[in-house]
């Protein structure tokens, strides 16, 4: 094999249920530290929309942050620049220390990632195969169903609620024989949450041997408890977190998988390379400013409810939502409206299939939300 796939783990890939052929192309793509084809929330952004943005559009597509990193953030980065010649482990593993202490884990719980979406890939990768599928809510989040796909795993798509939270029921009853059921609270198009009992039902009901794997990338954002404390209690969950949300960093690069360090370590089988020292170092230091996720969510929230105010008054319908990013009915092709919002400049988010008509919307600056505001008041009128 090689380095990163040794003969134990190739087995047992083997065993469950991959041919040699992916087997091989697997540890070909990971020795090499290829990118796998597998898309994350900006690259769908860009493919649902024209490319070349003007430098001076509103960019609410694809739920970043306008605020960048925190001014502590900042000046981490700016002075760990220096230090770029060495790899520094020393610095991925006080983020970790720092991220364990807030989240009540020991430190060999939380694996930081260069951002969530590898550890969302490498969960599936690592639990999910031809013989184990992946059952996720709809509209969901796409990633994890794409690298399902790729690895030959069925991906069952589970109708939302009518509240819009995850039907857990349904989701658990799905399959048996599911290897991952993926949970993302707040819900990635809708913004909303699903409740906390809801999940430690899925959780103590899913199918033997399978992972709930929590995406928690917009939690901040929102009063739900975090789910930490069951990986704490040493349950088959996995809680994914990014610093590309609330924290401003998209492209700066931090996140982490949080699990039992045995479930870790199977996930880390697909993955190569040290992590960017600058993400590292930024992401420290903002989860050591305590203020920073109550001001952030405040500030948020604010623009949220002046936004939805506006809706409201206008009579154009949307989900309420927990998150920086919430759905608004176009009554037409979303498609359509997306392109003539383009033309005066206000770059707005996809649809997805089973909301045809419904864009996302992702919550940027007051100012932008004004523009925003004045754009589909032209479009939908
Ligand atoms: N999970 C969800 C629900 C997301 O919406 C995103 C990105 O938008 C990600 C994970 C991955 O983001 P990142 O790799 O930047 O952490």
């Amino acid at each position: 094999m090689n380095d990163i796939l040794n003969a134990e783990q190739a087995t047992e890939i083997l065993k469950r249920g991959f041919s040699r052929r992916a087997l091989g192309r697997f540890a070909t793509m990971i020795t090499a530290g290829a990118a796998l084809p597998f898309y994350n929330e900006s690259a769908m952004a860009q493919l649902s929309m024209v490319k070349d943005i003007p430098a001076d559009a509103v960019k609410i597509n694809a739920n970043e942050n306008p605020l960048g990193p925190c001014p502590e953030a900042a000046e981490a980065i700016y002075s760990v620049v220096k230090k770029g010649g060495r790899y520094e482990y020393d610095i991925t593993f006080n983020m970790a220390k720092t991220l364990a202490a807030i989240e009540g884990v020991k430190p060999e719980y939380v694996q930081p990632y260069a951002g969530s979406s590898e550890p969302l890939h490498t969960t599936v990768m690592a639990f999910a195969s031809p013989t184990r599928s992946f059952v996720q809510g709809d509209p969901g989040y796409e990633a994890g169903g794409r690298a399902a796909k790729f690895v030959g795993a069925k991906v069952i798509a589970v109708p939302l609620t009518e509240d819009h939270a995850h039907d857990v029921k349904a989701m658990v009853a799905a399959d048996s024989n599911a290897g991952v059921i993926y949970i993302c609270n707040p819900n990635n198009p809708t913004g909303t949450l699903t409740k906390r009992s809801d999940i430690e039902w899925a959780l103590a009901n899913k199918p033997k041997g399978s992972i709930l794997l929590l995406d928690e990338a917009y939690l901040h954002f929102s009063d739900a408890t975090p789910t930490t404390d069951l990986v704490a209690q040493d349950k088959e969950i996995i809680v994914l977190r990014t610093f590309s949300k609330l924290f401003g960093m998209a492209g700066l690069r931090a996140g982490a998988a949080i699990g039992r360090p045995d479930l870790l370590a199977k996930m880390k089988s697909y993955s190569a390379g040290a992590l960017p020292i600058t993400g590292m170092v930024g992401a420290d230091a903002s989860l050591k400013v305590k203020t920073l996720v109550a001001e952030r969510r405040k500030n948020m929230r604010a623009i949220r409810a002046e936004t939805f105010d506006f809706l409201a008054k206008h009579n154009v319908k949307f989900i309420p939502s927990d998150s920086n990013c919430f759905m608004i009915d176009t009554k037409g092709p979303a498609r359509q409206y997306m392109e003539a919002m383009a033309k005066e400049k206000v770059y707005v988010g996809r649809n997805w299939p089973s909301m045809p008509t419904w864009s996302r919307i992702t919550v940027g600056t007051a100012d932008e939300m004004k523009k925003f505001q004045a754009a589909t008041k032209k479009v939908l009128a």
